[in-house]
């Protein structure tokens, strides 16, 4: 399950492919060695496993809970789909488990918090493409395979679209001007998620799709102007630097939001004298003819 020499050849052919890539096809100027690139670095070697650990778990939760939801027949149906059509119906699906998850991760500032790691990136690159919160990937991963797994696409065609996601997904990340015209609108290009990551009001919740951007053309939620590139990336308030504390940052700022809820606890408290009033407010709209 975990390969430790095919991970970390995995990850030389990366950094060689996208390093090159960047150089050739560069988007905005930037330092080599940019601010934070160690702390990337450190979620690019560590992270991994944690997502792994964390995803399985939530797989394992999801396919034994959907399991009795999905007819035997129908999932040998599915099993013995040709590659050919398996893969794309694969992809197509899971990206659509992946832009729910996505969406709800803007829209819960509970889980904001977890997702808010990502989008503190201000130089965009193949490397910093890899800062993400385990909590973040494995509940996204999880929401997005669980569907694909439960339904019993088979294992050939879940590897194809792994992999083809996972190369894709560093592409989006990545300091490069390609785009893919306006096929764009339909599949995700790096200036589609570049806009995703725009600090600017424009732009805000919009591109949630991983790899199908018809997802956000079919909900409304797509920002893709003809030629422009977004100019500022990150958020306003970004989590401390480090790798250790941003891992830590989501508990303890909701820790935060606990104890600011519990100081403001005592104005919200009603009065014995106030909660009989209210009864006695309620029986009498209840009485009213
Ligand atoms: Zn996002």
């Amino acid at each position: 399950m975990f390969d430790l020499g095919a991970d970390i050849s995995r990850i030389v052919l990366i950094a060689f492919i996208f390093s090159a890539i960047e150089q050739i096809t560069q988007w905005r100027p930037q330092q080599r060695l940019r601010p934070l690139w160690r702390q990337d670095l450190l979620y690019l070697a560590l992270n991994g496993f944690l997502i792994q650990v964390l995803t399985i778990g939530g797989l394992s939760i999801f396919v034994l809970a959907t399991n009795p939801l999905v007819p035997p027949t129908g999932k040998a149906a599915i099993q013995a789909l040709p590659l050919w059509i398996a893969t794309p119906a694969a992809i197509i699906l899971a990206d659509l488990g992946f832009y729910g998850a996505h969406r709800l991760f803007h829209a819960s500032p509970l889980l904001w918090r977890f997702h808010k790691i990502h989008h503190s990136i201000e130089d965009m690159d193949w490397l910093a493409g890899h800062r993400v919160h385990p909590v973040d990937q494995s509940l996204t991963k999880t929401l997005s395979l669980g569907p694909v797994l439960a339904l019993g696409f088979s294992d050939a065609a879940l590897a194809i679209a792994g992999a083809i996601y996972g190369w894709h997904s560093v592409l989006l990340h990545s300091n490069t001007r390609i785009d893919f015209g306006p096929l764009a609108r339909v599949i995700a290009s790096p200036r589609f998620h570049h806009w995703h990551h725009a600090n600017q009001p424009e732009a805000y919740d919009k591109n949630f799709a991983g790899q199908i951007s018809a997802w956000d053309l079919l909900f409304g939620t797509q920002y893709l102007p003809k030629t422009a590139r977004p100019k500022v990336l990150g958020v306003d308030d970004p989590p401390p630097a480090g790798y250790g504390r941003q891992l830590l940052y989501p508990f303890a700022s909701t820790a935060r939001a606990r104890r600011s809820a519990k100081n403001a606890e005592p104005e919200n408290v009603s009065t014995p004298a106030q909660i009989s009033a209210n009864v006695a407010a309620c029986a009498q709209v209840n009485a009213s003819p």
